[in-house]
């Protein structure tokens, strides 16, 4: 199984599902705030518009 690359934003839901451990640790801990498309991660690098979340 291949690691997940794309940002959360473009990743799809069949890929989400492959992922699912990889994602819950990504979308686990809210640290950053995609300031397009509401999505949380633990780090900046998986939301296109990243921003802090307080
Ligand atoms: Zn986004």
């Amino acid at each position: 199984m291949g690691k997940l690359k794309d940002t959360l934003c473009k990743i799809s839901k069949k890929q989400a599902e492959k992922h699912r451990d990889e994602m819950d640790e990504i979308t686990g801990t809210s640290n950053f705030i995609c300031k397009d498309c509401e999505r949380t991660a633990i780090k900046k690098k998986w939301l296109c518009k990243p921003k802090k979340n307080k």
